[in-house]
């Protein structure tokens, strides 16, 4: 694979995070570019994306992996500690815009929180 078709792959796969706030399931990106790429690159897309603080990764309350387009974070400092929230009744995840407090605990060194709320969205509760 070119370099040339890389960066198209990376620019299709960016362009449907583009129209949305909302995160995207992986099998769903696969499902959505099944015409111009395979499983693993995808994969290996979404990993290079990740690492780059483009987007990040979470799973949800089913086990499956999402992913949701960051907001400003860079390759060495993801600041995503946020928490995702699924709507029960349109099924839309998304990230809240709020930062989850870690707590302290001796001893202990935490690096990192997930936490998935579920509920009705704004859209869904008026
Ligand atoms: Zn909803
Ligand atoms: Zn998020």
């Amino acid at each position: 694979m070119g370099i040339t078709r890389k960066t198209k792959a990376v620019k299709k796969l960016l362009s449907l995070f583009e129209p949305t706030v909302s995160a995207i399931l992986a099998v769903d990106l696969i499902a959505q570019l099944k015409e111009e790429m395979n499983k693993t690159t995808v994969y290996r897309i979404l990993d290079r994306l990740e690492n780059e603080g483009i987007i990040h990764s979470f799973v949800g309350s089913d086990g499956l992996k999402w992913y949701a387009k960051c907001t400003g974070c860079s390759s060495n400092n993801h600041n995503d500690i946020h928490p995702h929230f699924q709507c029960t009744n349109c099924k839309k995840v998304t990230c809240l815009p709020v930062e989850i407090k870690i707590p302290i605990v001796e001893n202990y060194t935490i690096e990192n929180a997930a936490v998935f709320l579920v509920g009705k969205c704004n859209e869904c509760s008026s």
